[in-house]
């Protein structure tokens, strides 16, 4: 017996966090749940989780048995398909580090990010290959395992994943993992300076999983049918295959046929139940939907959109078809998931026009993350008003990037800086106004560009629009308006500036609307405003 003076000991297991973990409950409980992936040539692969279980093992123990070491990383360049998740699964219960690459990057730049990771392996989609080829010569992986999505011959000067997988014999266990072990790799996406790594750990990834899953989070259950769009080389496609395999939810992966009808046919095909992506991938659908509202006939549920902000008018458009969309936000440091927005139960009788105006916000922070917003002085309030800089705080937000780049990032009391300028409302709803670069700062006053080009979306004649600063001589700054007309869709500058005076100041109002064939974007399907500011620079305000 103990004293009472004694200090006392919890008397729970010490079970560490880590992966295997998914995949054995995956296999034990629901091996004939079905994991279906498009290839390239639009057929469907198919199997089941009693599949997938053997060839992520058997890839885990091929790795061990090609001599990988703990902590080594382990690229991968493939679109979303099963053999990627084997990879998700296969890596890392090899204590290896799953390290995904982005192949919408420019091949030096994939070259710069795999050397600085120093990945020893990578394996890749054979439609890929003419990718491979162009930073083969910029980067020295040891060996490169090639996927047959296609069926054609493994070239000369790379190996078969298939004949990787036979050199396993299927009689092998993991080695022992340690829950504060790497277990994944990514790289900001490097719309702020040169891309920087986070290493993730089994233990802030299963905690994340946990999270993400929950009913007011991407609310998942084992029943869902789970279609990420959103890449899995773009931040673990938002943690996404690792909450569905801990489910057990039916997985469908698109490959590389991201257009609209592609995209709507498999999820009616396969009864797509709950899908993720960024606004851009949602906008192209919803046009689409509204050009042949009868063609698909679907079950989905819930859009997850996140990665830029998705427009309220497309929020509204989405809930009028029947489909929920859910706005989240998140970074590529925080695993991703910082806030989602939903409803709470004391604002569900608000007039719709407050609903909808919540729903568009970011949303109430994950729990087990804590946020705040600081200006030059010090925490603002919670006013939904006052402007900071966001930061956050939690069990998977990065402590540092990988090699100790840009310590700055990090406040003296240990939060990390978002970059985000937001205001937090009372009821704890984050708004991000803009990136901190992205403000347009016009007298001295900030406009956010990210209110006006959303606003402008919800113009019936604009698909797209992003709204920039460009230097002017009398304000400092002022908003050029850049706009994408639906197709068959016409509409003037005054007529764009009408529809926006109404909620505006008036000194909020773009100065100029251009009107374009397409808005560049990043990698991940982001406006890029850096570009468009290049590009209008010298604009004459005449
Ligand atoms: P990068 O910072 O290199 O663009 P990330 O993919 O990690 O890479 O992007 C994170 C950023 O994306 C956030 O800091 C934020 O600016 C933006 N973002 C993500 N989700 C949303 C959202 N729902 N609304 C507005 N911005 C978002």
């Amino acid at each position: 017996m103990q004293t009472r003076t004694e200090s006392l000991q919890h008397t729970m297991m010490r079970v560490p966090l880590t992966l295997p973990h998914f995949l054995e409950r995956a296999a034990k409980l629901y091996p004939k749940v079905e994991i279906v992936s498009r290839l390239p040539d639009r057929s469907l692969h198919r199997y089941t989780y009693a599949d997938f279980y053997r060839r992520a093992r058997r890839l885990a123990e091929a790795l061990q048995r090609a001599g990988l070491r703990p902590g080594e990383r382990v690229a991968t360049l493939m679109w979303n398909h099963f053999a990627h998740l084997e990879a998700y699964f296969g890596i890392p219960c090899a204590g290896g580090v799953l390290h995904t690459l982005n192949l919408r990057l420019h091949p030096s730049d994939i070259a710069y990010i795999a050397r600085h990771a120093q990945d020893r392996f990578l394996i890749t989609d054979d439609v890929l290959l003419p990718l491979i080829e162009q930073l083969r010569s910029q980067v020295s992986f040891e060996r490169i395992f090639v996927v047959p999505l296609a069926g054609a011959p493994v070239p000369a000067g790379y190996e078969s994943y298939e004949h990787l997988l036979d050199t396993a014999t299927g009689s092998w266990d993991y080695p022992p993992l340690d829950e504060e072990a790497p277990v994944g790799m990514c790289y900001t996406s490097g719309t702020t300076g040169r891309p920087k790594g986070v290493v993730y750990s089994h233990r802030s990834l299963v905690i994340h999983t946990l999270a993400a899953a929950l009913p007011d989070a991407l609310g998942l259950s084992q029943r869902d049918v789970v279609c990420p769009v959103v890449p899995m080389f773009h931040v673990n496609a938002w943690g996404i295959p690792f909450a569905a395999t801990l489910l057990g939810c039916k997985q469908v992966f698109p490959g590389p046929h991201l257009d609209p009808p592609s995209l709507l046919e498999l999820f009616e095909s396969e009864g797509v139940t709950l899908t993720a992506g960024v606004p851009t991938i949602w906008l192209g659908v919803l046009e689409a939907l509204r050009r042949e509202p009868d063609r698909w006939k679907l079950k989905l549920r819930t859009l997850v959109v996140g990665g830029s902000a998705a427009p309220e008018a497309m929020i509204r458009a989405y809930d009028q078809l029947g489909f929920h969309v859910l706005h989240a936000w998140g970074m590529t440091e925080m695993s991703p998931l910082g806030t989602v927005s939903r409803l709470k139960s004391t604002l569900v009788d608000l007039p719709e026009d407050q609903q909808y105006a919540y729903r568009a916000k970011q949303g109430l922070p994950a729990p087990l993350v804590e946020v705040r917003a600081v200006s030059d002085h010090g925490e603002v309030p919670w006013d939904g008003k006052t402007m900071g800089e966001l930061q956050v705080r939690g069990v998977w937000v990065a402590a540092s990037y990988y090699g100790g780049e840009d310590p700055d990032r990090w406040t003296s009391d240990g939060w990390f800086r978002t970059g985000d300028v937001v205001t937090i409302d009372p009821e704890g709803y984050v708004k991000i106004v803009d990136r901190t670069k992205d403000l347009i700062k016009s007298g001295g006053e900030w406009i956010s560009s990210v209110d006006v080009e959303n606003a402008l979306m919800g113009h019936p004649a604009v698909k797209e629009a992003a709204v920039v600063a460009v230097p002017h001589p009398k304000w400092g700054e002022r908003p050029l308006a850049v706009v994408v007309l639906r197709e068959g869709q016409q509409a003037t500058a005054e007529e764009l500036r009408e529809f926006l005076a109404p909620r505006f100041a008036r000194w909020w109002l773009p100065d100029a609307f251009v009107f374009v064939s397409e808005i560049p974007k990043t990698s991940a399907g982001k406006f890029q405003k850096a570009k468009l500011r290049e590009q209008f620079r010298d604009w004459s305000w005449g």
